[in-house]
């Protein structure tokens, strides 16, 4: 099978005529930014794989545990900076009408960069959101409290990087955390708070798809960009192949050659860090970039 194109200004050609563009991102986007994705080297936390935590079931068999792995990670996310890749994606929203962004990441990065929030999809919910586990509708966004209550404090603390958090040491205890101490919900009272993601066996916002799906279906669309996720997910994954149905040309960013798999010879393929390509890609557009994200 012939290769993907991989010219830089063979894409910003097509990029400067292309209308409508859809994104569709993942963890790889936020891994400059020093977020570790699931799939990436290590993947344990403590001796638990990161997906099994990430079901009702776990938070209903041990919610302390589960909610020492979200407050850790509502921490690293909360201190991690938006990085050049989140800034170019924001830019090109701003300046393309017809650009819309579906994250499967939950650590808010896009939108502290200033991705317009019209133009931003959070498919899996948001770290910072927190939901009332017994469904009673109440829901508390954007929660930027750190640590997220005084008992999770263990997961929020900042130890020199030689050293490793207690917490993330198998060997040491889980801080013993009685359920009453971990957030409830201030509206039906009875239930617990959750963090506000979509869980493995859980569905994404019924309202949330429909509109994506509304947006797919409405014309041709130009340019479909997967940045950063090994596209395994679903329904997320299955958004490459709605938009190549609408004709659009498939553009790939991952360091990882096999995510180049399924090309053809009319798609890209740009191999490396989601930070350092993006705003290369999108120069024409968004003008150039300094190394923090600034449009010069
Ligand atoms: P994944 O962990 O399955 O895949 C990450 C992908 O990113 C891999 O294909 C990898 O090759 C690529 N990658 C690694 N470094 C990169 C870089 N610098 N630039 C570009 N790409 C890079 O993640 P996924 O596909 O997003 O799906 C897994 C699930 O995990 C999702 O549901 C997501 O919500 C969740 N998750 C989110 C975060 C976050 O919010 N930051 C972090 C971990 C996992
Ligand atoms: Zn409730």
């Amino acid at each position: 099978m012939m290769a993907a194109k991989t010219s830089i200004d063979e894409f910003k050609n097509l990029l400067n005529s292309s209308n409508r563009i859809l994104a569709l991102c993942g963890a790889g986007l936020s891994a400059a930014s020093g977020l570790p994705t699931f799939r990436g080297a290590g993947g344990l936390w403590r001796n638990y794989d990161p997906t099994s935590l990430a079901t009702p079931k776990a938070f209903q068999r041990d919610p302390v545990l589960v909610w020492f792995f979200y407050a850790w990670r509502r921490h690293l996310a909360l201190k991690a900076k938006p990085n050049r890749g989140h800034y170019a994606l924001a830019e090109l929203a701003k300046k393309k009408d017809n650009f819309l962004c579906l994250t499967q990441n939950v650590d808010g990065l896009s939108p502290r960069a200033g991705h317009p929030e019209s133009k931003l999809r959070l498919l899996h919910g948001s770290l910072l959101d927190n939901k009332c586990f017994n469904e009673c509708g109440y829901i508390d966004r954007n929660n930027l409290s750190d640590p997220v209550c005084p008992a999770l404090a263990p997961a929020a603390e900042d130890y020199p990087s030689h050293q490793t958090l207690p917490l993330l040491d198998p060997n040491v205890p889980v801080p013993s955390v009685k359920t009453e101490d971990i957030p409830h919900c201030p509206n039906c009272k009875t239930g617990l708070l959750r963090p506000g993601v979509v869980w493995f066996t859980e569905s994404l916002d019924g309202e949330m798809l429909s509109e994506v799906n509304d947006w797919v279906d409405q014309e041709r669309i130009d340019i479909m960009l997967v940045v950063g996720t090994a596209a395994s997910v679903y329904p997320a994954a299955g958004y490459t192949f709605k938009a190549r149905d609408k004709g659009a040309i498939v553009v790939v960013v991952n360091p990882d050659a096999d995510s180049s798999r399924g090309l053809t010879p009319r798609d890209f393929f740009f191999q490396g860090d989601a930070s350092e390509i993006l705003p290369q890609l999108f120069e024409g557009v968004i003008g150039k970039m300094d190394e923090y994200g600034n449009i010069l």
